[in-house]
């Protein structure tokens, strides 16, 4: 944690940042972009902030976007910074919330089947939905839980019916999981098409990206280790994600909470789009629709996978291209729960883009994305269908 706060001092307070934090862009308040972000910790490591609820409220409100980081002429990484903070604020959370967490982390399937469940039937009462970046405010959409989850629906080893040589694990990840599990579906069927064999193993957790949000590192480590384990087969060439929070946790997270290298195991995560574009040789038909395509933050810029979806979508459809399709939809992870109103300026601009194409589908790369965006266009009266890049690939395979 020491080493993420060593270049904090390296910032010469320039502000470029602030020209693309979607966050200081929504509400134009300069405590809480980037720049101002770093003050802040600066000044809570000097022991000079009196106010720790409205601190902890501002350090919550960065959806680790990295695009700051991208932009910084001195290299300041803004977002592992935040992660410190937040690492620091840990042991503020109250004991019930902390016991919740380990009990996800032991019980993750009896949490979402018994309680989850349970919860969401009335989210009225008081459920204490703070700690779960699944949920949103009160006002949001929420997805049904599925009957049975991806884990539990499939065996671990799929075998392809004309089996290549190429096997991949398969991370679910929770929202697909427990919710969104037709985009595990397409992306079986679609690897079962390419002759790929797929490992989804049963002991796989959650990518750890909530407890990190909180600042629980050690818990984050206990599931790093723990997915790393179940993910790391010998027989299998990649480890494909589905979410690119998983992805980005993966890649960028693991190694730094785990406090090793751990090449071996990233050089072998693959967002699903990025691993059919790369290792195989689809075909497909292109079917008689319009289409238009939304970034993930986390696929572009943390897994910098931009542009083979575009692949994928501009032979299975007509690709047309939204303007600032990079922005952030205004999901951003808990941001619409501690913020709903910077999440909603943020979504209605993105609606509006969407709507400028005239396209038929909007196709994403993230469960996240696509629940927030179906949330926009839904209170807007637009039942417009959102998808995964991997359910209209299956459509298009489908049509051969
Ligand atoms: S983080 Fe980088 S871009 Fe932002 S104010 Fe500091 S030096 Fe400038
Ligand atoms: S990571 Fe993204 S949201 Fe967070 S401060 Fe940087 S630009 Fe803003």
């Amino acid at each position: 944690m020491q080493k993420d706060f060593l270049n904090i001092n390296e910032c010469s307070k320039c502000g470029i940042c602030r020209s693309v934090c979607p966050i200081f862009l929504a509400v134009n308040d300069e405590v809480i972009s980037p720049r101002g972000k770093i003050s802040l910790v600066e000044a809570f490591l000097e022991e000079k902030v009196s106010d720790i609820g409205r601190y902890t409220d501002i350090i919550r409100s960065c959806i680790k976007c990295m695009r700051c980081s991208d932009v910084c002429p001195v290299g300041v990484r803004v977002e592992k910074i935040i992660q410190s903070a937040r690492e620091l604020l840990y042991p503020n959370i109250p004991p019930e919330a902390k016991e919740t967490f380990n009990f996800i982390l032991n019980n993750p399937s009896e949490f979402f089947r018994s309680k989850l469940n349970e919860h969401s039937r009335d989210r009225q009462e008081n459920f204490p939905l703070w700690f779960l970046p699944l949920f949103f405010h009160n006002k949001a959409y929420l997805p049904q839980l599925a009957e049975k989850t991806v884990i539990d629906k499939y065996d671990e080893y799929i075998k392809a019916d004309n089996s290549s040589s190429l096997q991949v694990s398969l991370f679910v990840g929770c929202s697909i999981n427990y919710s969104n599990t037709f985009i595990a579906d397409s992306a079986i069927e679609v690897l079962k098409n390419l002759n790929v064999n797929i490992f989804i193993p049963k002991d796989q957790l959650c990518c750890s990206a909530p407890l990190l949000l909180y600042g629980d590192i050690e818990g984050a480590r206990e599931y790093a280790l723990r997915n790393i384990k179940a993910l790391m087969v010998e027989e299998s060439d990649a480890i494909i994600t589905l979410c690119p929070a998983c992805g980005v946790t993966f890649i960028q997270d693991y190694e730094n909470i785990i406090g090793e290298n751990i090449d071996n195991f990233t050089n072998k995560v693959y967002d699903i789009s990025e691993f059919i574009d790369i290792h195989t040789n689809y075909k497909i038909k292109k079917m008689e629709l319009s289409v238009t395509y939304h970034d993930p933050c986390y696929l572009k810029l943390g897994q910098k996978v931009f542009n083979e979806p575009r692949q994928i979508l501009a032979k299975s459809a007509e690709l047309i291209e939204m303007k600032n399709a990079d922005k952030c939809c205004g999901l951003g992870g808990t941001l619409g729960l501690f913020h709903p109103e910077i999440s909603e300026q943020i979504g209605k601009k993105k609606i509006e883009s969407i709507i400028q194409t005239k396209s038929d589908i909007i196709a994403t790369g993230c469960p996240g994305c696509i629940m927030f965006i179906r949330d926009m266009l839904k209170r807007q009266g637009m039942g417009k269908e959102v998808l995964h890049t991997i359910q209209i690939l299956e459509k298009g395979l489908s049509e051969l």
